[in-house]
């Protein structure tokens, strides 16, 4: 069996078990894989991800374009080509709409608290991207803003993405979002999550390497300097802030010339990043 071929059969695994454990209803959710270079694997568009079949799946390139195929990719392709392209390390993205995972993106609640060992040493924080209309650049800005910093978020009115090394990789995650989503659930009923002590984060943060999951894409739960630990922590984008500053300095200090030129062209990163 090629390896081309296997992949495909784990995407078609990976569709049947999204459609039979309810994470998708009728032709919903997409998944794709990166194989190289210049190609992804990618679902077709309008059929069920429980019956799809090994020449319905779609060969395309960097602009969307077929290659190989007789069907349309899925219309959340451009969402998946950003994600690889702001993550290097990704080789696939899987998409769907799992009830308890959506029902908070859609009460617009990010399940990004420091409360779980399982999820914070496998896949860390689970925050929610901004709402944007499906098929469009504003969704894939708004999930990659905030997929450059993790492996699975919530999509704000919409579903669930994530990604990961491999088809399964990013399948087991969304797999484990729905099921904290639904212990989250189960917790508020019974009088809320308590949240870890900073200790115990840290604790788990550094032994998420032996998981395989430490990464400078994903640092995991958020800890601050002081007690706070968790989605509440500002000390993230504080931090982002002195190193943007700290680069602009240090650029500024070796191109003398050239000043207003890159000190525009930085800005305007720094704003792009904020969404401005
Ligand atoms: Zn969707």
């Amino acid at each position: 069996m090629t390896e081309e071929l296997r992949i495909k059969q784990d995407i078609l695994e990976c569709g049947r078990r999204l459609y039979d454990k309810g994470m998708v209803a009728a032709n919903d959710g997409n998944i794709s894989v990166r194989l190289n270079d210049n190609e992804i694997l990618a679902t077709p568009t309008g059929r069920s991800k429980g019956f799809m079949q090994i020449d319905e799946l779609v060969k395309i390139d960097w602009q969307g374009r077929i290659i190989e195929g007789s069907h349309r990719p899925s219309t959340e392709m451009l969402m998946h080509l950003a994600i690889y392209q702001a993550r290097p390390d990704v080789q696939a993205v899987v998409h769907a709409h799992p009830v308890y995972a959506t029902g908070f993106a859609t009460a617009n609640l990010a399940l990004d608290q420091c409360v779980a060992a399982e999820i914070i040493t496998t896949i860390g924080s689970i925050p929610l991207a901004r709402y944007g209309t499906p098929s469009t650049h504003e969704l894939s800005d708004a999930v990659v803003e905030v997929m450059k910093n993790a492996d699975a978020c919530l999509m704000t009115n919409h579903g669930v993405v994530t990604c990961g090394k491999n088809v399964f990789d990013a399948y087991y995650k969304l797999e484990r979002v729905e099921h904290y989503a639904h212990i989250i659930f189960v917790s508020r009923l019974l009088g809320g999550e308590k949240l870890l002590t900073r200790a115990d984060v840290e604790k788990l943060n550094a032994i998420r390497s032996t998981y395989g999951t430490q990464s400078d894409a994903n640092p995991g739960c958020r800890v601050c300097e002081d007690s706070c630990v968790g989605g509440d922590c500002a000390c993230y984008e504080k931090k982002d802030d002195v190193a943007m500053q700290s680069l602009l300095q240090d650029v500024m200090n070796h191109h003398t010339d050239e000043n207003d030129l890159i000190r525009s062209v930085i800005e305007k990163i720094i704003r792009d990043a904020e969404g401005n």
